[in-house]
C-alpha cells in the first residue's frame, strides 16, 4: 500500500466514502504524497510523455499562432502571455524562442505561469532563464489586461466527479473500502445532477463524467480575455461530449488500475469539450493533427530535417507522426480557442 493509500483509508474509515474528486486531488496533489508535488512525471524516465517534451514543433508553432492572434487584434500592449499547468516550461520556451523575430512582440508581453506544484515552478525556472516570469497559484490570480493563453495536458489534471443514471436516478460514483481496500461503489440516488448537455442527453446506464474545476479554470481565463482581448487555447485528449468511465492511470508508460497506486501514478481524465466551449461567446475547434497541419508543422519539420542525418533524424519524423497522425495524437487531442466576440478566429483553426 502506498503511503498516500494508507491515509486515504484511514480518511474513509472515519469520514465515510469520498467523491472520485476528493481522490484524484489527493493523488495529485497532495502536499507530501501527491503525484505532481513528489515526482518527475514527463518523458522516458516517467510515466508518460506530452507533446512539447515529444517536439519543439509544438512549442514553436503555437507560440507564433498565439503571436499571430496577438497581430490580428492590434498588438496590445502589455499583455500577458499565459500558461497553465506548464509542467517542465518546455513549451513556454520554444514558443519564446520562435516568437522572437515578431516585432513588439517581446517587448510586450508578460509571461505568466499558473503552477500548483512548487517543485515544477522550480523546474519551470531553470527551464526558462533568462527569461523574466512570474507564477501565480490559481487561474483567478492572472493580471488584469490583453491575456493570450495556452495550456496542454492541463484541464485533464484537474478532478472529475462522476455519476451514472441508474434505475433509482442518478448516482454519484464514489471510493469506498472493502476489506481494508479502496474501491469503487456508488452512493444513494441523488437530488440534483450539474445541468449539462451530456446530463440531459443520458439515459439509463450511461456514466457522466463532471469537472467542475474545469468550469471555473476556463471562466477565470476568459475573465481578462472578455474584458481586455485576447485569446485561450485549451489542448487535451477528449471529445465533444461526456461518454462513460474515463478515468486513467499511467505509471511507467502504462495503464495502473486508477486505485491501485495513488500518489504514484498519474490519474487523468477525458476533457468533455462541449460545456467548456459554451463559456465563451466565441469558440472554435478542432484536432491536434488538422490545427499543426494548418499552422505549417509539415514545412517546419522539413526545415529541421535538413539539418539532422541517421537516428536523429529518425526519430524527428517518428515525433512529427506522433504529434499529427490519427492513430497516434493527431485525432485523440483536441484543440479548443476561446475568445470573445467578434475577434478574429485564431491561425489554424480557420
Ligand atoms: N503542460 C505540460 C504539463 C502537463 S501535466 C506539458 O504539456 O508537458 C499537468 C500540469 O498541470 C503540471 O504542471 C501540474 O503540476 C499542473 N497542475 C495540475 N493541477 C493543477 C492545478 N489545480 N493548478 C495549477 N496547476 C496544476
Amino acid at each position: 500500500m502506498t503511503p498516500l493509500a494508507a491515509l486515504l483509508v484511514d480518511r474513509i474509515r472515519e469520514g465515510g466514502p469520498i467523491t472520485v474528486a476528493d481522490y484524484m486531488a489527493e493523488c495529485l496533489l497532495h502536499p507530501q504524497h501527491g503525484y505532481y508535488t513528489t515526482r518527475e512525471p514527463f518523458g522516458t524516465a516517467g510515466d508518460f510523455t506530452t507533446a512539447p517534451e515529444i517536439s519543439q514543433m509544438f512549442g514553436e508553432l503555437l507560440g507564433l499562432a498565439l503571436a499571430q492572434a496577438w497581430l490580428d487584434q492590434g498588438a496590445p500592449a502589455p499583455f500577458t502571455l499565459a500558461e497553465l499547468g506548464p509542467g517542465r516550461g518546455t513549451l513556454m520556451a520554444d514558443a519564446l524562442r520562435a516568437t522572437r523575430a515578431v516585432p513588439g512582440f517581446h517587448a510586450a508581453a508578460r509571461a505568466v505561469l499558473v503552477e500548483a506544484s512548487p517543485r515544477l515552478c522550480d523546474v519551470q525556472a531553470a527551464t526558462l532563464a533568462p527569461h523574466v516570469v512570474t507564477w501565480a497559484d490559481r487561474v483567478e490570480d492572472l493580471p488584469d489586461r490583453p491575456t493570450f493563453l495556452v495550456a496542454n495536458e492541463f484541464l485533464d489534471a484537474l478532478p472529475i466527479r462522476q455519476f451514472l443514471l441508474s434505475p433509482e436516478g442518478w448516482r454519484e460514483r464514489l471510493v469506498g473500502l472493502q476489506d481494508g481496500a479502496l474501491t469503487f461503489g456508488l452512493s444513494a440516488p441523488l437530488p440534483q445532477v450539474p445541468d449539462t448537455p451530456a446530463f440531459r442527453a443520458a439515459r439509463p446506464g450511461d456514466l457522466v463524467e463532471h469537472c467542475a474545476p474545469a468550469h471555473q479554470a476556463v471562466t477565470a481565463a476568459l475573465r481578462p480575455i472578455l474584458r481586455h482581448g485576447g485569446l485561450a487555447l485549451f489542448i487535451d485528449y477528449g471529445g465533444w461530449r461526456s461518454c462513460g468511465d474515463t478515468l486513467q492511470a499511467l505509471r511507467g508508460h502504462a495503464f495502473d488500475p486508477p486505485l491501485a497506486h495513488p500518489g504514484q501514478a498519474d490519474l487523468t481524465a477525458h476533457v468533455d469539450f462541449e460545456p467548456l466551449a459554451a463559456l465563451a461567446p466565441a469558440h472554435a475547434y478542432a484536432t491536434q493533427g488538422q490545427v499543426l497541419g494548418r499552422l505549417g508543422i509539415d514545412i517546419r519539420a522539413e526545415r529541421l530535417a535538413r539539418s539532422l542525418t541517421g537516428p536523429a533524424l529518425d526519430s524527428h519524423r517518428a515525433a512529427l507522426a506522433r504529434l499529427t497522425d490519427p492513430a497516434e495524437m493527431g485525432s485523440l487531442f483536441k484543440m479548443l480557442a476561446l475568445t470573445r466576440a467578434g475577434a478574429p478566429l485564431p491561425p489554424g483553426f480557420a
